[in-house]
């Protein structure tokens, strides 16, 4: 039996693009490498993908977390879809509350934020928190179940051949025939589907990386800003290198956590719906594009990221602010003595010049002297920073419309399209190749 379409990963893309395509005559299925959401261990793979452990922080502006000129999606369109993953999200039981709403606060905090030379990206915000966004997913899993969606999990893709009426996917399961494939397997994916698409002949191009830190501080400094943007977008360009660091997933009253991988660690954060922390936190990132003759970003990066951790001991590096500003390690002793308490434990007191690029460090000071200005008190001698932050949008496609690469009937989307950086854009770019799909076949 062939299906009209295979989509590859149940994150908010693979998801999202199977809402669209639930009540029209085409014969879908979903196949996902991991359990459905009550039964998930893994932080990334399973159904909801890296959304079901994440705190749902829900980016509802067209100027975060994609671009939509790349897809070719018209503002008006994109705005248009942004709603709809919004509505969706709503009717699954997400609460309707949002940040970023009120138009004078978010002009104050432009202004102040001008005023230090800082770039403020305003954005409505919807906070879920991590234990309602477990139920939210599992809820619009049900759904897709209810309205004939075919789910297959515990499976997971391996082979990709084109074959003359669409494609031939093998799986753990046997193999699965579909006349199209939308290929959504998020960053956890994204590496096995740069191989396959290199055999298809659709091989992405290096796409850039963002490395940097996770900056821990009281929380009391950030509860002005928290009421105006839960999670603000600040960009600075810095003075020496000119280059572009940026403040990313905020999670005021959050906790700091590690992200095991292969082999290097790296720490995340996230902000829970009942337990609190006197802290928040957010990730520092410095834009990264390597040009001609050394394009290879994926290395680059699991090149420092193996540093970091060989330095960390298998663990992430934490150093007070005041001791990477004097090019010094900092000790169990002086991270005891102050008056903030690490809300990662399992981290090895260091020094975070050992582990990342100069230019990367100086990047980071820079911008964390600005940010004080917007954030007074960040810049203090006990603030917390934690390494090594990486973020690999590392493999980005050139596609046409509607998410479709220059093989007919592949489409790719989500994180691993290399055009999407969140769950909303995520769903976005998902729903639109299920848009051009759907349109192909009527
Ligand atoms: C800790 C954490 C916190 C985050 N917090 C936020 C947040 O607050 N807000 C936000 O917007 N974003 C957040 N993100 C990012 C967000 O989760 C991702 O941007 C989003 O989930 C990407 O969606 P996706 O559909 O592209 O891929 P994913 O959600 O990664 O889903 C891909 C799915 O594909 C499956 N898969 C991969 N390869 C195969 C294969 N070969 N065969 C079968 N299945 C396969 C995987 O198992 C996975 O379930 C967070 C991420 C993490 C890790």
């Amino acid at each position: 039996m062939t299906y009209d379409v295979a989509i590859i990963g149940a994150g908010s893309a693979g998801m999202f693009a199977a809402l669209e395509l639930a009540d029209t005559d085409l014969r879908v299925v979903i196949l996902e490498s991991g359990l459905p959401p009550k039964e998930r261990t893994s932080i990334t793979s399973g159904v909801g993908g890296g959304g079901t452990f994440s705190d749902g922080k829900l980016n509802l502006s067209s100027k975060i977390g994609g671009n939509p000129q790349a897809i070719g999606c018209s503002s008006t369109e994109l705005d248009a879809l942004i709603e709809q993953v919004d509505a969706e999200f709503t009717r699954c039981g997400a609460p309707a509350q949002y940040s970023g709403e009120n138009a004078h606060d978010l002009a104050q905090l432009k202004q102040t934020a001008s005023q230090a030379g800082i770039e403020f990206i305003a954005g409505r915000q919807r906070h879920i928190g991590t234990v309602t966004i477990r139920g939210v997913i599992d809820n619009l899993y049900h759904d897709l179940l209810d309205r004939g969606i075919e789910f297959r999990l515990s499976t997971k893709v391996g082979a990709i051949a084109a074959e003359d009426s669409g494609f031939r996917l093998d799986t753990s399961g046997g193999s699965v025939h579909a006349r199209s494939v939308i290929a959504a397997p998020g960053r956890v994916g994204a590496y096995w589907l740069r191989e396959q698409t290199r055999k298809l002949g659709v091989g992405p191009a290096f796409g850039p990386l963002d490395i940097g830190v996770r900056v821990e501080f009281p929380a009391e400094l950030y509860e002005s800003i928290e009421r105006v943007m839960y999670d603000a977008k600040l960009r600075v360009l810095t003075s020496t290198y000119d280059d572009m660091v940026r403040t990313f997933c905020t999670n005021p009253r959050g906790f700091v956590v590690r992200e095991d991988h292969e082999d290097f660690v790296l720490v995340n954060g996230h902000a829970e719906n009942k337990r609190k922390s006197d802290n928040t936190n957010f990730a520092l990132l410095v834009h990264m594009e390597l040009t001609d003759p050394v394009e290879d970003t994926t290395q680059y990066g699991r090149a420092v990221a193996q540093l970091a951790s060989t330095i960390g001991g298998g663990h992430p590096i934490l150093q007070r602010l005041k001791d990477l500003q004097q090019g010094r390690r900092s000790t169990i002793d002086r991270i005891r003595r102050l008056p903030i308490h690490p809300t990662l434990e399992q981290v090895t007191p260091g020094d975070i010049s050992m582990a990342l690029p100069q230019r990367i460090v100086l990047n980071l000071l820079e911008a964390i002297e600005r940010l004080d200005r917007v954030i007074p008190g960040l810049a203090a001698d006990s603030t917390l920073i934690y390494a090594p932050e990486i973020k690999f949008y590392d493999t980005r496609y050139d596609v046409q419309a509607g998410m479709e690469t220059k093989l007919p009937g592949f489409y790719v989307a989500g994180d691993a399209s290399g055009h999407s950086r969140g769950i909303v854009f995520s769903a976005v770019t998902g729903i639109y190749a299920a848009r051009h799909i759907e349109a192909k076949a009527s």
